[in-house]
């Protein structure tokens, strides 16, 4: 080793600047990209706060229903199966027109006005016990003025 020449363990003062340079660097990158990240969390915080309050909003809706059927699984299908079954009656509330509002609105189970149309055949039609009960003797008159 000589005098003039750089001992291995000691950078030149080039290497030592182009490291000091690229620390520099990598420090205002990392700078940069920290200030773009608690730009980006300030943007979006009050959206997920408000996400967050909605999911709550949400869940205090379905808390009920998620105890109804925790407390009793079989009879909560059965509730569901039930209301999907439910039909509304297709009564023409007109063809008894004399006791026009007594349709309770849904059909009963197994309770069907049967008719033979000569286009599409028998047809059971869906209906409410008094208006399946109703008198439809007058159903072609027409009312008087
Ligand atoms: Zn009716
Ligand atoms: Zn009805």
């Amino acid at each position: 080793m000589t005098d003039d020449a750089t001992p291995a363990h000691e950078l030149s003062p080039e290497d030592a600047a182009t490291i000091a340079a690229a620390v520099d660097a990598y420090a205002e990158a990392w700078s940069r990209l920290r200030s773009e990240f608690e730009s980006m969390i300030a943007a979006y915080t009050p959206h997920f706060t408000a996400a967050v309050e909605a999911f709550r909003e949400l869940y205090a809706y379905l808390r009920p229903v998620i105890d109804a059927y925790e407390a009793d699984p079989e009879g909560f299908k059965a509730a569901i199966a039930a209301e999907r079954a439910r039909v509304s009656c297709h009564c023409l509330c007109g063809m008894h027109r004399d006791t026009m509002g007594i349709c309770e609105g849904e059909a009963e189970p197994g309770a069907f006005l049967v008719i033979d149309s000569p286009t599409v055949g028998r047809q059971h039609i869906p209906m409410c016990r008094p208006c399946l009960t109703a008198d439809r003797s007058r159903a072609h008159e027409v009312p008087s003025a």
